[in-house]
């Protein structure tokens, strides 16, 4: 009879490791850019509210750890993430007391390691807030909430007609419920078009927060403003400004950059916030191909002279969306290199016939900037469709990711 041999799990990767193969990309994370970028919405939003960095989605695709080091050597402190997994990442990197608050999903069976380690959570439902209290008393250590409340986002968020329960609730439980904060989030504050909604949504938590700011259990702060709200609604910053896609330096959208330069009166029309992130590969191979022959798989792309193909290895297992078939560009010896025929698996290929003495293992830059030249991680979201931040997000976490400065 055939034996079947159990498949040993593999060692564990030790994120610090140098590794020995070289990837087909790299990325590097510049910390001065994040520093700006900081910096701006700090003078955006004056110095009251706390700034907790978003750190969801591996923190838009620039690497949990990484991100995390780079804004605590810019002072910061708190950190906010989708899920109690994430939230696990963050006290791997910053074991040094930084808060971090679960915005999303945490299993129940996940609030013992939660409490105990001063995870601060959303609160949206009172089967939440019962269990946390239990835990709570059982660990021995008090949970930190925020409780979310609907505003009209109908997504989570606690029905106002339970507040009161709620409040009563947490009441009775001070000895085992930290009362952290009160929060709303905008149903798509980044565009202008929605704010006949984000307005009616801002006016309930105002209302909201008068009235809970009487009471005597009421929260230590209260918070409802991501990037689109500290740039553009800043009577709105409240004590705590979730801050995400502004602090890797992309606009949340054009509606709030335009406002911006709108708002701008010392003429400057500039870009305040600078891109975090800058993509590179290197060539890997030099093709020859004659007028008429078609290149990479299909049909997409004919040859209308002879021409010079550099192959990349890269393709939309690693991120590069195939949407830039036949229309992206990359940058080599400082020159635009337009994407030509489709965005394989692991490979696609760009015309440098006009670009002399392109040789293989030449630095290729997919995102940023190279001598006088720039791809901006706009014109991904322009050819895919997407928004800025889904294609970051999607950069797969094994790309090494080194910060510079
Ligand atoms: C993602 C998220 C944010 C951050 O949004 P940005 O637009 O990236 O600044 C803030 N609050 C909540 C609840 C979120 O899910």
């Amino acid at each position: 009879m055939d034996r079947v041999n159990p498949v040993p799990s593999p060692a564990p990767a030790d994120p610090g490791a140098e590794p020995r193969v070289r990837h087909s990309s790299r990325l590097e994370l510049s910390q001065s850019a994040m520093r700006n970028n900081l910096e701006f919405v700090r003078e955006q939003v004056g110095p009251h509210p706390r700034i907790s960095l978003v750190v969801k989605a591996n923190a838009y695709g620039h690497g949990i750890a990484q991100a995390v080091a780079m804004a605590r050597r810019c002072g910061i402190d708190h950190f906010s993430v989708a899920s109690g997994y994430e939230a696990q990442e963050v006290l791997a990197a910053a074991p040094d007391g930084a808060g971090v608050m679960v915005m999303g999903i945490l299993h129940d069976e996940d609030l013992p390691w939660v409490i105990e380690n001063g995870v601060e959570f959303f609160v949206f439902d009172q089967s939440r807030l019962r269990k946390a209290a239990e835990v709570a008393g059982r660990t021995g250590k008090p949970a930190v909430i925020h409780v979310e409340v609907e505003t009209g986002g109908n997504r989570t968020g606690l029905p106002s007609e339970e507040l009161p329960d709620v409040l009563k609730f947490i009441r009775a439980n001070r000895a085992r419920l930290i009362f952290r904060g009160v929060c709303t989030h905008l149903a798509g504050s980044e565009t202008l078009a929605n704010r006949f909604r984000t307005s009616r949504q801002v006016d309930r938590f105002e209302r909201l927060h008068d009235k809970l700011s009487r009471q005597v259990t009421r929260p230590e702060i209260f918070h409802m403003a991501c990037s689109a709200v500290a740039l553009s609604m800043r009577d709105c910053a409240y004590d705590l400004i979730r801050l995400g896609v502004a602090a890797y330096g992309l606009w949340p959208s054009p509606d709030i950059f335009n406002l911006h330069l709108i708002r701008t009166t010392d003429g400057r029309q500039e870009n305040p916030l600078q891109r975090v992130l800058t993509w590179k590969t290197d060539v890997m191979h030099l093709k020859r191909v004659l007028k008429d022959e078609f290149v990479g798989y299909g049909t997409s792309y004919q040859a209308p002279k002879d021409m010079t193909i550099a192959v990349l290895p890269i393709g939309y297992s690693n991120g590069y969306p195939r949407e830039m078939s036949n229309r992206g560009h990359v940058l080599i010896r400082g020159k635009k290199a337009r994407v030509v025929g489709l965005v394989n698996m692991n490979v696609f290929t760009v015309d440098v016939s006009k670009i002399p003495d392109v040789q293989v293992g030449d630095e290729v830059v997919l995102v940023g900037r190279q001598r006088n030249n720039v791809i901006t991680l706009r014109s991904f979201s322009e050819f895919a469709h997407a928004l800025n931040t889904e294609f970051v997000c999607r950069l797969p976490a094994s790309i090494p990711r080194q910060i510079v400065r």
